[in-house]
């Protein structure tokens, strides 16, 4: 519409990959009209169950043909690991969309026996239009989060990708259309997010907003909801997530989680171990392309400068820096593997979001002071536990207030858990059954029945 692009970057180098339109309010409009009309007027929501099921099977299957050049998109476009987008983000898509596909046909609602005078049901129902704002650092995980349930649902949807990496977006939107999905139900509307991201928030005629991304946009999001339509809001948001390590752990699985845990997607993970209470380094960075790098560049010129802002703020705080602590390379966005000691409970480092390869280490002496620890924070997305001790596992698990305890592992994703924070860290749920029922409203059906036995 307004026919404005902007460039989109390579993390590796800094240089231009590419222009994409810079989609803003008009364009969103357009989106919404085509979503209603397909929603209020299209075949999407009044398919069978096992139609849109047998049409997101198809768009799997055309996700696994071009796994390589959707994996090389989110590298040159967030700099992810190419070895892990073929491996993991880019075939999780396709699982996604078949999980959700195979529950398409099963949404059920429940008989209701009210009394001897009313019998109901419940009919569990799409609730509409949904506008999907998602963020940079699992550009193909994150749509596929959202957009398969909503599918499955018979919802239809405007997506909004972060604007450090919306190329995997386009392309998905391409194969949706080649799998047969219908005109007007999947539109990706790219651009920023105070224009084309405000804008779906603020939708009148958008039924429901799923965000992931930080809590300080979520709450735009909420207020923007609160304030035009109430439309339902389900927010995935920060985390400071702790793994703690307890004297009786498998040191070498310790040492091990604790750095899977914080350098694992240079740090862009919503999980983060940054408070880790023990660690090591050997985490090689460089060329994502090249499989036998652990750690690639940080997405985007701004979040490289964040990460070294809050490495000096440590310093200053007076952590110690145990190792790493600056840029590297002579291009592109690159951070080495920092981890600090020393550090105490209410430094910047311990309780703000750094989203980079940066650790905290800290000690604790008992349980309880862990579970303290662990709790004192504003965020709520997950935790981890290193320990051989099942009623330590089992205590631990249930007093830390998050949405998801990894207990001797750490980023242990399965579709079928859901997964989403507490606290802060927002509330709703991707992945999971749970996921499917977050995008269905329920509707009682209420009868009479006259001279019933019972
Ligand atoms: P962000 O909040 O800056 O942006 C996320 C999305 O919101 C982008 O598409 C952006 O364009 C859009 N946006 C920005 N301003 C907006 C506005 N005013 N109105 C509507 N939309 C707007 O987050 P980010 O920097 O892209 O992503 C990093 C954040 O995402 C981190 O805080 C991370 O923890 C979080 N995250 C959370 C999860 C989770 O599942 N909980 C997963 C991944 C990332």
């Amino acid at each position: 519409m307004t026919g404005k692009t902007f460039e989109t970057r390579d993390p590796r180098t800094g240089e231009v990959v590419a222009r994409v339109a810079e989609g803003d309010k008009a364009d969103v409009d357009l989106a919404v009209k085509a979503a209603r009309k397909a929603f209020d007027h299209g075949p999407w929501p009044r398919m069978s169950g096992y139609q849109r099921g047998r049409i997101m099977m198809k768009f799997a299957d055309l996700i696994d043909q071009h796994i390589e050049d959707l994996a090389i998109l989110d590298t040159i476009n967030a700099g992810k690991l190419f070895k892990i987008g073929k491996l993991i983000d880019i075939p999780s898509a396709s699982q996604l969309l078949r999980y959700y596909a195979g529950a398409a046909d099963k949404i059920h609602g429940e008989t209701l026996k009210h009394s001897r005078e009313l019998q109901g049901y419940t009919l569990k129902e799409p609730i509409g239009v949904v506008g999907h704002i998602i963020p940079w650092n699992y550009p193909t995980t994150m749509f596929f989060f959202k957009v398969s349930p909503a599918l499955a649902a018979g919802f239809t949807m405007v997506v909004k990708p972060a604007e450090q990496s919306p190329l995997s977006a386009l392309y998905y939107a391409h194969l949706a259309k080649e799998a047969g999905i219908p005109d007007g139900v999947l539109n990706v509307v790219t651009g920023f997010g105070p224009t084309a991201g405000s804008a779906v928030a603020s939708h009148m005629d958008i039924d429901k907003v799923s965000f992931t991304g930080s809590t300080e946009v979520g709450r735009l999001v909420m207020e923007a909801a609160a304030r035009i339509n109430l439309k339902s809001v389900s927010l995935e948001l920060g985390g400071k997530s702790p793994l703690i390590i307890f004297d009786d752990a498998d040191v070498d699985m310790a040492v091990n989680l604790a750095q899977f845990a914080i350098f694992t997607n240079k740090g862009e993970v919503c999980v983060a171990g940054s408070r880790v209470y023990e660690a090591a380094k050997n985490w090689t960075v460089g060329d994502p392309f090249n499989p036998n790098i652990h750690q690639g560049p940080q997405v985007d010129k701004a979040q490289f400068e964040k990460v070294l802002k809050y490495i000096e703020i440590g310093k200053q705080e007076g952590a110690t820096l145990l190792t790493g602590g600056k840029a590297c390379g002579d291009k592109g966005y690159y951070v080495e593997p920092t981890i600090f000691t020393d550090v105490k409970d209410d430094m910047r480092i311990v309780q703000e979001e750094i989203f980079g390869p940066v650790m905290s280490l800290m000690k604790f002496k008992t349980i309880e002071e862990a579970i303290e620890k662990a709790n004192n924070t504003k965020y709520g997305l997950a935790a981890g536990i290193v320990t051989k001790d099942l009623n330590t596992m089992n205590r631990v698990s249930r007093s830390i207030r998050a949405g998801v305890i990894w207990v001797n592992c750490y980023f242990a994703f399965d579709i079928d858990c859901p997964f989403g924070g507490f606290k802060m860290s927002g509330f709703g749920k991707d992945m999971g059954l749970d996921a499917l029922d977050k995008y269905l409203h329920s509707k009682s059906v209420v009868t009479p029945i006259y001279n019933s036995p019972w």
